[in-house]
């Protein structure tokens, strides 16, 4: 089945262009000129599988339009990829506050532009460990993720996480006691090499230990090596 892709681009050269592209590539296409409409498009059944967000639109700001989605239960789940000119946006971009799943700093080539989609959709389309059996909830400590709905909670109050932020609690949960390392993390939860580089997992990592609060001890910062996710919650102990 082919991925349907909401492309948000105010100009028509630029947005037609990606339009032909994708669609050459078999991805199925939804194109809106605006942010608001964007907004309204996401939400119209079949969901799309991605968002390709402009940051500079005519009405509201790219950066409004991925808060509005994430505030959406509907859209949150949507991997949003923005597209933006200006490189000292990217921490705000892909952070804490708006929560995109990727960017891409124009001028780019399509060719990047396909591969960096293709990882979003691997990675919001996998689950990090398929081979083990697992049950669709797990507890820890506070934390509580169910993996089937994605959804995670920390003492029982709702912490909505980005696709991506998911996946990165997922595969450090999924692997306790055992140390990952930067680049194996890149390499499992971004599923690309080239253009990421290892600071992007610290700023994720710190993000996600910000936002589930005092589950975000369970992950260990080792060092110059990576990160690991507890064997046991450090407060079972005074139970
Ligand atoms: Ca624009």
């Amino acid at each position: 089945m082919s991925a349907l892709i909401l492309i948000v681009e105010d100009e028509p050269d630029l947005s037609s262009t990606l339009e032909f592209n994708l669609e050459k590539e078999g991805f199925k296409t939804r194109v809106a000129a605006t942010g608001e409409e964007a907004i309204r498009l996401a939400a119209e059944p079949p969901a799309p599988d991605l968002i390709l967000l402009d940051l500079m639109l005519p009405d509201i700001s790219g950066t409004e339009v991925c808060r509005r989605l994430r505030q959406d239960p509907a859209t949150r789940p949507i991997p949003v990829m923005m597209l933006t000119a200006r490189s000292e946006e990217i921490d705000r971009i892909v952070g804490f506050e708006l929560g995109a799943d990727d960017y891409v700093t124009k001028p780019y080539s399509v060719r990047e532009l396909l591969l960096r989609i293709r990882a979003v959709l691997r990675r919001s389309a996998t689950s990090p460990s398929e081979a083990a059996p697992e049950s669709a909830e797990i507890q820890f400590g506070c934390l509580r993720i169910d993996l089937e709905a994605h959804r995670v909670w920390v003492e029982d109050e709702e912490i909505p996480l980005t696709a991506l932020e998911f996946k990165l609690l997922h595969t450090l949960m999924s692997r306790q006691g055992r140390v990952q390392t930067r680049k194996q993390l890149l390499q499992d939860v971004w599923a690309i090499h080239a253009d990421v580089n290892t600071r992007t997992v610290d700023t994720h990592v710190k993000r996600l230990r910000q936002k589930i609060l005092a589950a975000g001890d369970y992950i260990e910062t080792l060092r110059g090596v990576g990160y690991r996710f507890r064997t046991a919650p450090p407060d079972e102990a005074r139970v």
